[in-house]
């Protein structure tokens, strides 16, 4: 499946806050937006007044950036959600969070979610302990994520390990480090999912516009 493969610095930079895109970079001082934290082009010094409409197509672009999906899937992903009973902002974040690869990031395998996806892509990823190498796979609760006795000993993997010491703890995913798995306790809580900050409320109103 297609992903963007451009420079991610400039979405941070574009969205006017760091996204965590690049793993350890991003809490060094070479990060981009510390270093120009104004949106990127010739025009980027400019005063933009944000239109209505504008607040909430940043806020979606900034939601399918962060979780790097297309907008093709992620306006899938949102109708899904809109489907299912419950706040429709807050079962499409769910959905995201569920996602193989970014569950692989938030348990400390990689370093962001593109390293986390690209583990997933090349078949290093096991769930209930059989492979799977589609990043787009929707976790279950209970369901137990696991790294291939191969990717333990990547160097990549291990820097990965010790970047996600300096995330947060989430209380809905359950990590055994010894043994590189990951079970997903429960559905993801909304109130733990502020880094960056995102208003998921906006994007339901920019679909439903
Ligand atoms: Fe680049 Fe990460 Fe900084 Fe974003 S947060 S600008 S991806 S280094």
């Amino acid at each position: 499946m297609a992903r963007y493969t451009g420079p991610a610095c400039k979405l941070c930079r574009r969205e006017g806050m760091k996204l965590y895109l690049k793993g350890e970079r991003c809490l060094s001082d070479k990060c981009a937006y510390t270093r120009r934290p104004y949106p990127p082009g010739q025009h980027g010094h400019g005063r933009i007044k944000l239109s209505e409409y504008a607040l909430r197509l940043r806020e979606k672009q900034k939601v399918r950036r962060v979780y790097g999906v297309l907008e093709v899937q992620f306006h899938g992903c949102y109708g899904r959600a809109s489907r299912s009973k419950g706040r429709t902002g807050e079962q499409m974040l769910g959905l995201l969070e569920r996602r193989l690869d970014n569950l692989v990031f938030r348990m400390g395998f990689a370093a962001s979610r593109a390293d986390a996806r690209q583990l997933v892509r090349h078949g290093h990823v096991l769930v209930n302990g059989r492979r799977v190498n589609i990043p787009t796979f929707v976790a279950k609760v209970g369901d137990k994520v696991s790294l291939r006795e191969q990717a333990r000993k990547l160097g990549r993997v291990a820097a990965a390990s010790a970047c996600a010491e300096k995330r947060p703890t989430l209380s809905w995913i359950e990590v055994s480090k010894e043994e590189f798995t990951g079970t997903l306790k429960g559905l993801p809580v909304r109130e733990e999912l502020n880094e960056p900050e995102i208003n998921e409320q906006l994007v339901v109103e920019y679909y439903s516009r």
